[in-house]
């Protein structure tokens, strides 16, 4: 069935029902007039994947903004209408979004498994905003879904990017929603047969006695809380299949072992009500000792909140609850969409752990995210402000102060390189070595090896690593002598 705008503007309404859909409405028409008679490989018109984008970040609860962005993302890049008509019609904010979509785009995986860290700082520069990274989740997952129509060769190495890229970013920002959609979308390509074979099991074997089971414990627990004045929802499967699978490679566990362990989760409306429903559910069965886990006291450096608790469930069976309030579900679904749905909230101390420094960073800048209703300002991540990210031609990243000029990208790259440096060319463009470069860039640096470092070098070079080199051939091989004696 295809989407309709209708079913957007309802998403919206359901988010905020005093919402003003005008500019929706107009955002709409403007891409099906872009867009017009194209279509998609899978050879459905082109809106559609406008539309799939908007209402998935409609779904999320992202701000109307962001579902406009969503709808026009693909315009600058993949119709006649620029960047410029794009801001004339619908503002400088929405424009801005767009943007950073489009560039966005830039970052591939190419196969280097070495740079990945690199690629995913590369990403959260370029994006330099949280609603930027939404855009383009919600475009990829739909990019996901519709993989079956291209060739092998694309397929993969879209599955691989996500995988290797855009899952970590939305593992680390919290968001479960793409993140578990993605991760199973790029087994099922990268890995057909396991994928098969597990869901197979899934479906198959675990669904049909999951299901009694749950109905079981639920027809157990449902009067119990009823009884202490609850009111709650009951869900049952939530893991991913893809994690199931890394599972089972990394401890080289069977899947029964994995799926033995039944989990259910319990929805309810405070605080104080997840304290109860454990007390109830401890009452009921006994609890594995030293499996409590308090994340609504101390969550965990995400931000993830939730009561963990294992027990003996019926018959024995070892079952896992994990309770929490809508609020805590919808945010550990949505991530950051859902703190700025969820605005005020109180400030909560974050058990932030061992990881790398731009992690550690981002991490605050949710927390303060979650704390603050001026989110607009906070959706900026600028814990890259000051450094770029550029590829060599072979998809290497190097990372640089910004400002940096080819000539401290040569001596970055290798300082023979540096030495002997030419010319270069900057996304395919010849170029002047004191170009300032961007993130993004693709550098490719011409080299000649009679050629050395010149004493204007000194000038253009803005890494103290490229000075150094720079200082050190013109002290060694008389290079400063020989430009005085040219000149
Ligand atoms: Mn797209």
């Amino acid at each position: 069935m295809p989407l309709t705008l209708s079913q957007l503007l309802a998403q919206i309404r359901q988010n905020d029902p005093k919402a003003d859909t005008t500019l929706v409405e107009l955002a709409y028409e403007y891409a099906a007039e872009a867009h017009q008679g194209q279509t998609r490989r899978s050879g459905e018109p082109y809106l559609q994947h406008s539309l799939r984008t908007a209402l998935t970040l409609a779904a999320i609860r992202a701000e109307t903004d962001v579902v406009i962005a969503g709808l026009l993302h693909d315009v600058p890049e993949d119709t006649s209408r620029s960047l410029e008509d794009l801001e004339k019609q619908f503002g400088k904010k929405i424009a801005t979004l767009v943007e950073g979509v489009t560039k966005l785009s830039k970052v591939k995986y190419r196969g280097i498994e070495r740079h990945t860290e690199s690629l995913k700082k590369m990403f959260i520069a370029m994006a330099a905003d949280i609603r930027v990274i939404l855009i383009r989740f919600a475009d990829r997952l739909h990019n996901l879904e519709t993989l079956d129509a291209l060739p092998e060769d694309k397929r993969l190495r879209i599955a691989r990017e996500t995988l290797e890229i855009y899952v970590p970013i939305a593992s680390l920002l919290g968001i479960w929603y793409f993140k578990n959609q993605m991760e199973d979308l790029c087994f099922k390509h990268l890995y057909p047969e396991e994928y098969k074979k597990l869901e197979f099991k899934y479906e198959i074997e675990q669904k049909v006695g999951n299901k009694q089971f749950i109905q079981e414990t639920e027809g157990i627990l449902i009067p119990e809380l009823k009884e202490a004045g609850i009111k709650f929802e009951i869900q049952g499967r939530f893991k991913s299949l893809y994690s199931v699978f890394q599972k089972m490679q990394n401890k080289e566990r069977k899947f029964s072992e994995i799926y033995d362990v039944f989990a259910l989760r319990i929805i309810v409306e405070s605080i104080a009500d997840c304290y109860k429903t454990i007390g109830v559910i401890h009452a009921l069965w006994k609890p594995k000792p030293n499996r409590f886990k308090d994340y609504v006291a101390v969550p965990k450096p995400n931000g993830y909140q939730a009561l963990h608790t294992t027990v003996f469930g019926p018959h024995g069976k070892v079952t896992e609850f994990q309770v929490a309030t809508r609020k805590m579900y919808e945010e550990s679904l949505y991530g950051i969409a859902a703190h700025w749905y969820y605005k005020n909230k109180k400030s909560r101390e974050l058990g932030i752990g061992k990881q790398p420094k731009w992690v550690r960073d981002i991490l605050e800048l949710m927390r303060q995210a979650k704390d603050s209703e001026e989110f607009m300002s906070v959706a900026k991540i600028d814990v890259f402000r000051n450094r770029i990210f550029v590829f060599t031609p072979k998809g290497d990243v190097i990372d640089l102060p910004e400002g940096s000029t080819p000539i401290d990208f040569a001596y970055a790259v290798h300082t023979d390189i540096g030495h002997h440096c030419v010319g270069v060319m900057i996304n395919d463009r010849i170029n002047k070595l004191d170009t300032a470069l961007k993130s993004g860039d693709t550098v490719e640096i011409i080299t000649d090896k009679n050629k050395k470092p010149s004493r204007d070098w000194m000038k253009i070079a803005k890494t103290s690593r490229a000075r150094e080199k720079i200082k050190q051939a013109l002290k060694e091989g008389g290079g400063f002598m020989k430009f005085i004696k040219w000149k």
